[in-house]
């Protein structure tokens, strides 16, 4: 599944080269997990401004409304100056007149929705809840420890919930978890201050390095120019189960929490 850097990465990839297109025409293919909200006609003509990210979130800014697009399970972006016609997992392409963006998306658990505006219902309801945003100015180690201690489930789960923090999946919260030297079965409520401090931390380092690394390539992932990412090359516990922890030597561990496998270290990591 596309985390936080692979949607940060695919935007840095093709937000400048599409900023100012205007959209020539939209093709849809099979039905995605939302509806596309308006008929494509009505986006003919419109200018793309710019393209921001929400959590996971792609927000398209046109001169008439927003577009959310998000990757879903599967999905991929590639945006060029022509591309071939539509393969069977091709469900939608903004045609424009600075080149094609095409979403790929063979499970079909992506999505483009029109919203009149970033406060419109058909976007509120997808953007409310989010958490503060992990690499931004607004994540403030002090408030992240107040948020930690009013939830008793297990720290792990509440990164993964999205709601005090936005966008950290499943990879990132087993690596921040190892980089903090945190169990990932402690409940949120008894994460200390200094260890709440050094997850903050741990989380902004593991997600902005992502991003500079170009994503992981854990899924397939590509950006909207077809380069894919090599975070996967430095995982410290992820996807490692069986093999030495590379700070201690011991025994990488993997568990189920939820229906998500996670991956620690028992030994440079406390309960
Ligand atoms: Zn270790």
């Amino acid at each position: 599944m596309p985390e936080l850097p692979e949607v940060e990465v695919t935007r840095r990839s093709f937000a400048d080269r599409i900023a100012g297109a205007r959209i020539r025409q939209v093709r849809l293919g099979k039905p995605l997990r939302w509806p596309l909200g308006c008929l494509p006609a009505q986006l003919e003509g419109c200018t793309v401004q710019a393209v921001r990210r929400r959590g996971k979130y792609l927000l398209m800014d046109l001169d008439r409304g927003v577009l959310l697009l998000h990757l879903g399970m599967s999905g991929s972006l590639n945006f060029a100056a022509s591309l071939p016609a539509p393969g069977v997992h091709d469900h939608f392409d903004l045609v424009t007149d600075r080149g094609v963006l095409r979403l790929h998306d063979p499970r079909r658990f992506g999505a483009v929705v029109y919203a009149a505006g970033e406060a419109a219902p058909e976007a509120a309801k997808l953007l409310e809840g989010l958490g503060v945003e992990p690499l931004g100015e607004g994540f403030d180690a002090a408030a992240f420890h107040t948020a930690l201690k009013r939830r008793k489930a297990p720290i792990k789960q509440v990164l993964l919930a999205g709601d005090v923090v936005v966008g950290v999946g499943n990879i990132y919260a087993s690596e921040a978890l190892f980089l903090a030297g945190i169990r990932p079965t402690l409940s949120a409520s008894r994460v200390s201050r200094p260890r709440a401090r050094k997850l903050h931390a741990a989380i902004r380092q593991v997600l902005a390095r992502a991003v500079e690394k170009g994503g992981s390539t854990l899924r397939d992932f590509s950006n909207a120019e077809g380069q894919s990412g090599y975070f996967q090359l430095e995982a410290m516990v992820y996807g490692r189960a069986g093999e030495p922890c590379r700070v201690c030597g011991t025994t990488v561990r993997a568990i189920r929490q939820g229906q998500r496998a996670t991956y620690f270290c028992r030994t440079c990591q406390k309960p």
